[in-house]
């Protein structure tokens, strides 16, 4: 029997024989016929009768890759009930392949065509963009802990620019500035349908990704509710729906929903769309103009961009992105608290590709470079045809020297993905699929584009404005959520709160640091979900099981699905409320305690001290939400217009502080 390195079991041992059993209704049976020996990371359940069923997913995955690999196959007989399938499989370890690292990646990002790279999170698909971002995380990944030198780009300048000389070399004036255009067209039109005058400056040309976001169709009728979409557009920009929608717990179990984040959007027509409705409202768009200082004076913020021209404005939103320079100074150049790193694909040639996955957490944690990762997956139909799939591959890591590159994460992925997506068709298909299904190795794909990108985050999110006259808006703000990294989504949520207190500071003229920060203040439910991330990075600690991850997400997840929609859903589409968190630990407590040890362990105490902190805001917040709001509401319009303002804000803080802007 020939032996075989299989990518994805290096250095493990199995043997094993099987039957592959397909009855003429074309459902698949895998019986093992002899005991299985492993010293393997997978969980494989042993059965003590001859005719076992596994319900690993690993060992499908193994076995059809080795029914694949290993010719011939001892035996295939036909009969009118059953066709059958035998073989005996010996996998054995042995050292990885002598390649280097890049050259796959390399070899497989040259070989596509690019037709155009766009500036926003995910929007560049070339190998040389990824070496930039790799050489931008090597430089995160080494920086100190500690607040560094910056270079400023923002300077406060007392007296008024109308009094400067610098007002007569302005050559235009706006109400308000969105620098960065990705999610900055959808506040700028928000705030044009206003009636303000919006100008956008972006580096790049403004224009939307070719790869999809996948998000929820509840979550895009907030886009209509803010009045900056209508309702038939919504099928113009919709290029793939998939349900049903998994999440996936390798060895253990999967929950399955429906309507969640089953929409794949196209970027590139949603923003067209945008720019034509800013435009008609009179929105001014710089493109490819960068943003290079920022004064702020008295009554106005005056911008100066690196091609020399100078625009004024009374307020600048910023919207540049996890990178943004503003928020660099801001945050003295601090190391990101966690980061999500996150690889993938678009490929063509997924026969079966109807369901997406929400999440699928692999078994186990794997060592990369000096790091210890654990791999998620996500993956859904493209738009761009009925065999196009992405498969993202991610993974939530401490930023330090050691931590795996991009292009680490690749050279796994490719090793990987096939193997995922196996996993992924495998269990209804007939023996004719089941042979399709095998087919999906590397080699039978073809990658239509690469994917990456690199997620800071900071614990004390959102970002409160630290300059008068500057407002963080999007990813720059921190307002998504620190484990899905939705920005798109978490836009979707609040741009209405957004646009509706940004008009009033504008209109109220209260425009300085304090007063701006209220429209992103504290949210409990935002910070408490940083415990998730703490628990899903992968730590290098010997008393903690390598399937802890795997085994704590699935037991979370089980005991949501057994509380029902209401507490499941939510949750899935990033929002955190006190009730339905509280009864799904209770119900964690209750099924699995002897969880709770690892978690101390795995997360630290100092983590879950001030994860409490927030967990008792949390409930504050749903309280004051829920019965202090309804007392003040009604007085609101006989305070001072200042007075008026903060309170509104302050009633915003606790609806979404609490989740409870969510409607089911
Ligand atoms: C691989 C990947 C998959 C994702 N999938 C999803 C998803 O399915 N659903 C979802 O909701 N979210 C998803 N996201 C997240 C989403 O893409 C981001 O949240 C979103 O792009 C954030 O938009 P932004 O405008 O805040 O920042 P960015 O997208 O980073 O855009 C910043 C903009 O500012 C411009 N800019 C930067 N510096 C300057 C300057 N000095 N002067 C002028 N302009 C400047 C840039 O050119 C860019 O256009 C994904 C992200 C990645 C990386």
């Amino acid at each position: 029997m020939p032996e075989r390195t299989l990518p994805f079991i290096r250095d493990q041992y199995l043997a094993f024989e099987f039957d592959l059993r397909v009855n003429t209704e074309g459902r698949t049976k895998l019986v093992l016929t002899s005991e299985v020996r492993e010293r393997a990371p997978f969980t494989i359940h042993k059965s003590k009768t001859p005719h076992h069923k596994p319900n690993s997913r690993s060992l499908w995955t193994m076995l059809l890759l080795q029914l694949r690999q290993l010719q011939p196959i001892s035996g295939l007989c036909q009969s009118p009930s059953t066709a059958r399938i035998q073989g005996r499989g010996r996998v054995r370890s042995e050292a990885l392949q002598t390649q280097t690292l890049s050259s796959r990646t390399q070899r497989i990002m040259e070989g596509i065509s690019i037709s155009s790279e766009v500036g926003g999170a995910g929007g560049a698909y070339s190998y040389n963009a990824l070496r930039r971002l790799d050489q931008l995380w090597s430089s995160i990944c080494s920086a100190p802990a500690a607040p560094q030198e910056q270079w400023n780009v923002v300077s406060c300048i007392p007296g008024l620019f109308s009094h400067s000389d610098m007002s007569e070399r302005a050559v235009d004036t706006f109400d308000i500035i969105v620098c960065g255009g990705t999610l900055g067209i959808f506040i700028a039109t928000a705030l044009s349908i206003k009636g303000l005058r919006v100008g956008i400056v972006e580096r790049n040309l403004l224009k939307g990704r070719e790869q999809e976001w996948n998000i929820s169709r509840k979550e895009l009728l907030e886009l209509v509710e803010a009045g900056i979409l209508v309702e038939d557009e919504i099928e113009q920009i919709t290029a793939a729906k998939f349900n049903p929608n998994r999440c996936g717990f390798e060895g253990k179990g999967e929950v399955w929903v429906e309507d969640i984040l089953n929409l794949g959007i196209s970027p590139f027509k949603l923003i067209e769309i945008m720019k034509k409705r800013f435009t008609s409202l009179g929105g001014v768009i710089l493109e490819g103009y960068s943003v290079s200082n920022i004064s702020i004076y008295e009554d106005s913020a005056v911008m100066q961009l690196t091609e020399g021209k100078i625009l004024s404005s009374r307020l600048i939103i910023d919207a540049m992105g996890n990178f943004s320079p503003v928020v660099k100074q801001i945050r003295s150049g601090r190391k990101p608290d966690g980061v999500c790193l996150v690889v993938g694909s678009c490929a063509r040639g997924f026969k079966e590709n109807s369901t997406s996955d929400v999440i699928f957490s692999s078994s186990s944690v794997k060592k990369v470079g000096n790091s210890q990762v654990h791999y998620f997956w996500e993956a859904f139909p493209a738009g761009s045809g009925p065999t196009d799939r992405t498969t993202y591959m991610f993974t939530y890591v401490d930023p330090q020297p050691g931590c795996p590159k991009l292009e680490e994460l690749l050279e796994d992925y490719w090793d990987l993905m096939p193997a995922y997506q196996v996993i992924n068709c495998i269990l209804p298909c007939s023996l004719q699929l089941c042979f399709q299904v095998m087919g999906v190795l590397l080699d039978d794909l073809e990658i239509l584009r690469v994917i990456f990108g690199i997620f800071p985050t900071y614990c004390d999110s959102p970002l409160p404005a630290s300059f008068d006259r500057i407002l963080q808006f999007g990813d720059a703000s921190g307002i998504q959520s620190p484990v899905s990294f939705g920005g798109f989504g978490s836009l979707t949520r609040h741009l209405g709160r957004l646009s509706t207190g940004i008009y009033e500071a504008f209109n109220g003229n209260f425009l300085d640091s304090y007063s701006l920060s209220l429209l992103n203040p504290y949210m409990p439910n935002l910070s408490a979900s940083w415990l998730f991330q703490r628990a899903m990075s992968a730590k290098q600690q010997a008393d903690v099981s390598p399937d802890f991850i795997n085994e704590l997400l699935y037991v979370n997840f089980h005991c949501m699905q057994r509380l029902g929609d209401p507490i499941l859903r939510p949750f899935l589409q990033d929002v955190i409320q006190f009730g339905p968190l509280v009864k799904t630990l209770g119900l964690v407590m209750l099924s699995k305690p002897q969880i709770i040890p690892s978690i101390f362990k795995q997360v630290g105490v100092s983590v879950l001290l001030d994860w409490f902190g927030h967990f008792v805001m949390l409930g504050y917040y749903t309280f004051l939400s829920l019965l202090i709001d309804p007392v003040i509401r009604p007085w609101l319009n006989t305070l001072p217009d200042k007075r008026k303002y903060e309170w509104k804000r302050h009633l915003d803080a606790w609806k979404y502080g609490s989740g409870l802007d969510y409607k089911q």
